[in-house]
């Protein structure tokens, strides 16, 4: 049953056509990259989930997920780039950017080969990003990219981090990998901090409205009336439950979800 409370977010594959334009600096390049880009997060935000596809208008941001600042070197390339909502690209994501700084001794460029795998100027720069992690100080300055952080030098041996969202508590917590570094966890912790993902001020309420629909309505609501990605993978989730349990089971879930909120909230 436990399970049943976990969603894990994805790390997003970025399926790129060979011998397409997508060079940033380039207007068909941007409106290519943005293209490829939302059909991967599905319509979403990369950071925080929000929906930025709306009504056939596109408030995506194409986002550096390590800054040009920060690696220059990375400013083209298509493993680097996200999409992002422009409340986590030019608010969130902005905090203490100078403050990320990556040397790289060696002359390296982005060749282009990176779309399937990246290239090796990404993995060099990525590297160089996560050692960062042990210096004082260095875990706070420092983002999970979206298009996923490696822990460890070897490509071949790669543990994703990953981020989950727990049900029962209404929060983003870091999806428990036991090969995890004690400061890989520490690492994502900070970073739901830095996107605000579970602040009062800013964390979604889509989850709550889900239940509250489900608990109403006795079926399973389209995720097109809802405004995050959770919600979308919840009600995924709660139609695969649906189909083998049946809808008593969908209902105890939520009934469980909101007993538990009401309970926090008083
Ligand atoms: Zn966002
Ligand atoms: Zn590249």
């Amino acid at each position: 049953m436990k399970d049943f409370f976990i969603l894990e977010l994805p790390n997003y594959e970025v399926k790129f056509e060979e011998n397409q334009n997508y060079k940033y600096k380039n207007d068909k390049g941007k409106e290519n990259l943005k293209k490829v880009l939302l059909s991967a997060s599905r319509g979403y935000c990369m950071y925080c989930y929000t929906r930025v596809e709306v009504d056939r208008k596109n408030y995506g941001h194409l986002e550096h997920s390590v800054e040009q600042e920060t690696a220059p070197v990375l400013s083209n390339c298509h493993h680097n780039i996200s999409i992002a909502c422009s409340t986590c690209n030019l608010s969130l994501k902005k905090r203490e950017q100078g403050k990320r700084k990556v040397e790289i001794e060696e002359k390296l460029i982005c060749d282009f080969s990176c779309e399937s795998t990246p290239c090796d100027a990404y993995y060099t720069v990525a590297n160089k990003y996560i050692s960062n992690l042990t210096e004082k100080d260095g875990i706070k300055k420092f983002i999970l990219r979206p298009r996923g952080v490696i822990q460890g030098d070897n490509p071949k041996e790669r543990i994703y981090y990953k981020v989950a969202y727990d049900l029962l508590n209404c929060k983003f917590i870091p999806y428990g990998d036991e090969r995890y570094l004690p400061e890989s966890k520490k690492y994502i912790e900070e970073h739901i901090e830095k996107f605000c993902l579970n602040d009062e001020e800013y964390r979604t309420k889509e989850i709550e409205k889900v239940v509250e629909d489900i608990i109403n309505l006795k079926q399973i609501p389209n995720k097109t009336r809802y405004n995050n990605l959770v919600a979308g993978l919840f009600i995924e989730k709660l139609e695969r439950i649906s189909s083998k349990f049946g809808m008593e089971r969908v209902l105890k879930i939520c009934t469980t979800i909101e007993t538990m909120r009401v309970m926090k909230s008083n």
